[in-house]
């Protein structure tokens, strides 16, 4: 069935006709396969000077900046063709030889990173005054300051040589955990059937949950959401005890490296104090008004006296407006022009030479990435356009992603060149913000203004409002580990029934919670990812202020925010973004958010008032 299936899609006629200038050039990494071999052997044989340099790194500051050169150089080039040969699986994701080409990458990944192991230890045992020696004779070091900083600081949470050995062994099950819940929710979980009102019947796995949820019938969306939900309550014991090996697993890693608890261990990680996520979570909190007032809009619009769990995902307003690639394109050049000149040069060239692959085709990879892993060469961005806004706007982020990657690998040597994704989502929500006011500028009707209005507060929703819920969440379930507390399935339905119900105003009638949709959590795959997603929270919160800012013509903010970029991962990202003028450990970027949204809905609201006359 599979099998004709492909070959039904291999001769569908191609939506649009495809040119040359819309595929990405691959061949600039690699002209061909020679060539990655040629340096693939290349690493190989500077794997073994490295593994020869164990042992000398604090023999002089020579030995040392030769050791550190070795080392950053060997990576990047794994990097460049972990770029060539994961973005050609990207392209044709059935291509056998791409597959075969990339998983040798990732063998020769294995060996870089075992390879480098003895380095950060090394580094550590030379100690924080002996390496300052170094930097002070060899002026040529100054590169690594930052870098070697980060390593040192990380001292006081090593343990002597015997302590870290064991850790490493231990290491071996880190991944019990996300393995286990993977192999359930992609493999093993018997997805349940559903029979829609048009008499389809489909299968509800989580990426048929994601589009059914949607489904303009009520009845629809109400059986789907059932269904979903409650084949997670079948296993919410099972995953519970999972979830809960995991909690326990970080809490022992705080104790054992030294942490007060797990939360701190884990934003340690990019020195992110723990007063960002509190923050986070206080002004979410402070500002539900605000949320509130978009699903009590949004009853309103689709027409419903009681907004449901269910009546969350269906858009706002209807739109077949249709928006082809040289639409998008213009517009989304036209939309960053308040960035400045050097910005729109630089994504007019990454445009015009094929650094994009543009349109969807048989066994390309779905969705939408930027790809930064080529420094020598430029970031790529895959797309799957698909001739409406929403591909227009995800043209914006993944340019947003694109041109940060440019700017940084511009102006920062690789080992300060890779930015974390604490800072990564603001460039890219920057951008949305920036296309959201070009389209308004030209809207024609009001229905059009609905549609963008619409798809920007639902956006802010989902990136805002819900990453912050699953940091309350994780913040209070890390937090009755550590104090040792149990925490089965039922315990962790019932914390995140309180959470769902607060921000969805279940007690103040705003969006009535069923208790059969408190299995969410079960869903979530990222909490196996600790205090990831709160990124995303706090990034389009930065990027509201900073884009308030910009347009507002404040005197130094566009300057100041382009340094953000160039400055990639030169220092650590709370401060790297304060410095930038935008500090996440206050109110000010929340408020910004909110105020963003509020003025959001006070559109629609115009619009709604005069259509009603
Ligand atoms: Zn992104």
């Amino acid at each position: 069935m599979k099998f004709l299936l492909i070959i039904a899609a291999a001769f569908l006629a191609p939506a649009h006709a495809e040119s040359t200038a819309d595929r990405w050039n691959l061949s600039e990494i690699y002209p061909s396969l020679a060539a990655w071999n040629a340096d693939a052997d290349k690493i190989d044989a500077q794997l073994n000077a490295l593994t020869s340099s164990k042992g000398h790194l604090g023999e002089s500051a020579a030995r040392f900046k030769q050791c550190l050169d070795l080392q950053a150089d060997l990576t990047k080039r794994y990097f460049r063709l972990k770029a060539y040969s994961s973005e050609q699986v990207a392209e044709d994701t059935g291509n056998a030889a791409s597959l075969e080409l990339d998983q040798r990458a990732d063998l020769l990944g294995n060996k870089v990173v075992e390879a480098s192991a003895f380095v950060d230890p090394e580094i550590l045992h030379i100690g924080k005054d002996h390496i300052a020696q170094f930097l002070h004779e060899e002026p040529l070091l100054s590169i690594y300051r930052f870098p070697l900083e980060k390593t040192l600081r990380m001292a006081a949470h090593t343990l002597n040589d015997e302590g870290e050995a064991l850790i490493a062994k231990f290491g071996l099950m880190d991944d019990a955990g996300v393995s286990a819940y993977t192999l359930l929710a992609n493999a093993d979980i018997p997805w349940p059937k559903v029979k829609l009102s048009t008499g389809e019947e489909i299968t509800l796995d989580a990426s048929a949950y994601t589009k059914y949820r949607q489904l303009p019938n009520r009845e629809d969306r109400k059986k789907v959401m059932d269904a979903f939900f409650g084949t997670f309550k079948t296993y919410e014991r099972t995953i519970g005890v999972n979830l809960y090996s995991q909690l326990k697993q970080n809490s022992v890693y705080a104790k054992v490296r030294n942490y007060q608890d797990s939360i701190t261990r884990s934003l340690d990680r990019n020195n992110v104090p723990v007063e960002v996520l509190d923050t986070l979570i206080a002004q979410t909190n402070a500002n539900l008004a605000t949320l509130y007032r978009y699903f009590r809009l949004r009853a309103r619009m689709l027409g419903v006296a009681q907004l449901h769990y269910y009546d969350i995902y269906p858009p706002l307003v209807h739109s077949d407006l249709k928006l082809p690639y040289d639409v998008g394109r213009k517009l989304v050049l036209e939309a960053v022009a308040p960035l400045g000149k050097d910005y729109v040069d630089a994504l007019t060239y990454g445009l015009n030479h094929r650094w994009m692959d543009t349109y969807p085709r048989p066994h390309k990879l779905s969705g939408a990435h930027m790809d930064s892993y080529a420094y020598d060469v430029h970031p790529y961005v895959l797309m799957n356009y698909n001739d409406d806004y929403e591909s227009v706007s995800t043209v914006a982020h993944e340019w947003g992603h694109a041109m940060h990657s440019y700017f940084a690998d511009k102006a920062q040597p690789f080992v300060t060149s890779n930015y974390p994704i604490f800072i990564a989502e603001i460039a890219s929500t920057f951008n949305e913000e920036l296309l959201l006011q070009r389209v308004l500028n030209t809207a024609k009707t009001d229905d059009e203004r609905l549609y963008f209005l619409g798809f920007a507060l639902e956006n802010m929703r989902a990136t805002f409002f819900r990453q912050a819920m699953f940091a309350e969440f994780e913040r209070t379930i890390h937090a009755r580990v550590d104090k040792g507390e149990p925490l089965t399935g039922e315990a962790l339905t019932n914390v995140y029934c309180d959470i769902l119900k607060r921000y969805h105003g279940d007690g103040e009638g705003v969006v009535d919670i069923d208790n059969a949709y408190c299995t969410e959590w079960a869903y979530i795959p990222h909490f196996y990812n600790s205090f990831y997603v709160y990124q995303y929270a706090t990034s389009i919160a930065a990027s509201a202020l900073f884009a308030k800012r910009v347009l507002a013509h404040e005197p130094g903010a566009l300057t100041r925010y382009l340094d953000l970029l160039k400055a990639g991962d030169s220092g650590y990202p709370y401060d790297l973004v304060k410095k930038a003028g935008v500090d996440l450990a206050t109110p000010a970027p929340y408020q910004a958010l909110s105020a963003r949204m509020n003025s959001i809905m006070d559109e629609i609201e115009a619009i709604l008032a005069r259509n009603k006359k």
